[in-house]
């Protein structure tokens, strides 16, 4: 059967990049008989300009029915004076919500070519290939009651409360488990639950779990260990589970480890293994319109799409192979320059990607 995928360009770079992605899925369409069918529509602040909303329904008719999702970015300085309930970033928070994607995946891979941006020294990083799977739609990011209220005698006092029910965290374990298994088979649980009663329950599910899955290796580990253990050797990490604000904290620490925001997708799935799938970056203003924006990290969105929403790991991994051989070829855009490569524009790049299928 003909499935579908969604492209929502958004703001900025969105439309230059996602030209780039969306021939090579075009291209890998093609070279493994995928038989995708792809759809478009208006997120953020097109969307807006074309309708007045951010997420129009068309758009969100449109996402329930495809597939998958391959979002490029959305807001800029255009949109940041209206009202919060109307900004761009609402689009995705609408569809994020919409569609349940309770299961955010960020890998942070570290291309061998590339470890000369990192901060940390090479011999650290090289070779980085870490799966970060966050809980999105629970925790204390979304726990009741919440709020700032006054005690008696006038002082204020905030609180939020930390809340995940048994069901909430199996669904994220199994993600988890299942990504561990598709990787090298080893899964670190981040918790802490020397503390937090709720992470003992965390510890005790996916402990649980783990029985159903027994060609992976699950560990875990408190959250000020991992946070620590991450810039001291990554590369003992294969894939790590955690809730979402320690999730939240410890992707950009990984993310920052590769050193260059151009090349790293994401996904957020649901139980239905849907999924949206963006790069991890923004709509860069600053440098939209000129043709100079790295397009790679959301042709290794698309290719994560083809993972885990399309069931296509060779045409997956046909696209991360092309990849690497651009790099090796010494084709660079500005954000990742270095001496001696080559520097290109985006359409370059897309190109170059291409021409390695
Ligand atoms: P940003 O990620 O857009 O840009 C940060 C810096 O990285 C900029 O200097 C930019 O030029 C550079 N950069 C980002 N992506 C690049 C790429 N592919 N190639 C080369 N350079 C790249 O973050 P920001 O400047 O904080 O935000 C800009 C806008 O994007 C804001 O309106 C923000 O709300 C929005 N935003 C959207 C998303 C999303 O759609 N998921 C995420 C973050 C920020």
């Amino acid at each position: 059967m003909s499935k579908t995928v969604l492209m929502l360009p958004g703001d900025g770079i969105g439309p230059e990049i996602v030209a780039e992605a969306e021939k090579v899925l075009h291209k890998v369409n093609e070279k493994f008989n995928l038989g995708l069918t792809f759809e478009q529509a208006l997120v953020g602040g097109a969307a807006i300009d074309a309708t007045g909303i951010p997420l129009p329904d068309e758009t969100l008719d449109k996402a329930r029915q495809a597939d998958a999702i391959l979002l490029g970015a959305v807001g800029g300085p255009k949109w940041d004076q209206l009202e919060m309930a109307r900004r761009p970033e609402k689009g995705l928070l609408g569809l994020r919500s919409n569609l349940q994607l309770f299961a955010n995946l960020r890998p942070a891979i570290l291309y061998p070519q590339l470890a000369s941006a990192s901060s940390l020294k090479p011999e650290v990083v090289s070779g980085l290939d870490i799966m970060i799977v966050r809980e999105l739609t629970g925790g204390i990011y979304f726990g009741q009651p919440r709020g700032v209220r006054e005690l008696e005698g006038g002082e204020r006092q905030g609180y939020n409360t930390y809340v995940y029910s048994e069901s909430e965290i199996r669904r994220i374990g199994r993600v988890a488990f299942e990504a561990a298994r598709q990787r090298n088979k080893k899964l670190c649980s981040v918790d802490k639950a020397n503390v937090l009663e709720v992470t003992v329950l965390w510890r005790e599910v996916m402990t649980e779990l783990a029985k159903e899955y027994p060609d992976v290796e699950l560990s875990h580990m408190y959250v000020d260990n991992a946070a620590m253990q991450l810039v001291r050797a990554p590369k003992q990490f294969d894939v790590i589970v955690t809730g979402n604000m320690f999730g939240d904290i410890l992707s950009d620490e990984a993310a920052m480890l590769t050193g260059s925001i151009g090349m790293l997708p994401s996904a957020s799935l649901n139980a239905e293994k849907q999924g949206m799938y963006e790069p991890c970056h923004g709509s860069a203003p600053d440098i939209a319109g000129q043709g100079i924006a790295n397009p790679l990290a959301t042709i290794l969105s698309a290719a994560m799409m083809l993972r885990y929403s399309l069931g296509e790991e060779k045409a997956a991994e046909a696209i991360e192979a092309a990849v690497s051989t651009v790099l090796d070829q010494g084709l660079r855009t500005a954000d990742i320059m270095s001496e001696g490569a080559r520097k290109v524009s985006t359409l370059e790049m897309g190109e170059a990607v291409l021409a390695a299928l």
